[in-house]
């Protein structure tokens, strides 16, 4: 079976769950198994590509609700998902500082960490917010095996990071400050319309919206050079090469987009 761009198949396999306010697991960070080799020359490739409006889009494809989104609503979509996320970060910072760990506690947070492999099939979870009471919880198993992707020859100097926990428990963070803030959360706040019937109207709300907010948070809280999407290319590229690459296939597809419609821009 090819994984495609399943990479975080959690709200694949929860669907309704934005619509019962009584499941209140989020998913988490979704991966496949690690183990990279050669990796550094694909994120060589990504680099130039690897934006984080054009990391966002690739999470929005992965949307379940995502072909009923219209081509030229993506992009805004994307970014006002980074600014929410860059948003919160700021303020996040003002109050409780940068490190993921001390804001957890200073916001009652507790974060715990596991042994056990939460995944299942081809995916691997390496994170989870719980709510009531709100949580994190970090799968040892999954993250060293990224790091251990992280630690692959000449990985570094491009990703500019050691190790993956402190921006996977950002990730979390971001859907805990997502979940309590006044108002309505990202995900629910844009839906898109499945079925249409006389004025009786079905929706659903865009899961990868908190999911690309949450990238961003990370990545405005710890200063990170990429969007921690980019990560994904290292453990995918682990499990399936030929994947990864088609990632950042995807990758510069979306770019040439925006350049077209830049383009068409200045033709007005
Ligand atoms: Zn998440």
């Amino acid at each position: 079976m090819d994984p495609g761009y399943l990479m975080h198949p959690g709200y694949l396999m929860q669907p309704g769950y934005l619509m019962d306010p009584g499941y209140l697991m989020h998913p988490g960070h979704l991966m496949l198994p690690a183990g990279a080799d050669g990796v550094a020359r694909l994120l060589e490739a990504a680099a130039p590509w690897a934006t984080p409006r054009a990391l966002g889009l690739l999470l929005l494809r992965e949307d379940p609700q995502s072909a009923r989104i219209a081509a030229d609503r993506r992009a805004a979509l994307v970014d006002a998902a980074l600014e929410d996320g860059a948003r919160i970060a700021d303020s996040v910072s003002k109050r409780w500082g940068r490190e993921p760990d001390r804001i957890a506690f200073r916001v009652g947070v507790s974060v715990s960490e596991c042994d056990t492999e939460q995944g299942w099939g081809a995916t691997v979870v390496y994170a989870e917010y719980l709510e009531r009471p709100a949580r994190v919880r970090l799968f040892r198993p999954a993250i060293a095996r990224l790091d251990r992707g992280l630690a692959e020859p000449g990985v570094r100097h491009i990703t500019g990071i050691e190790r993956a926990r402190s921006a996977l428990l950002a990730h979390e963070l971001y859907h805990h400050f997502d979940a309590v803030r006044d108002g309505v959360p990202l995900a629910r706040r844009h839906r898109v319309t499945l079925l249409r019937f006389g004025a009786w109207q079905w929706t659903s709300g865009l899961v990868s919206l908190a999911e690309i907010a949450a990238g961003a948070f990370a990545q405005r809280l710890l200063g990170l050079r990429w969007h921690p999407r980019f990560f994904d290319i290292i453990t995918v590229h682990a499990a399936d090469p030929q994947t990864a690459m088609r990632m950042v296939a995807a990758l510069r597809e979306d770019n040439a987009h925006d350049f077209a419609a830049a383009e068409r821009g200045l033709a007005l």
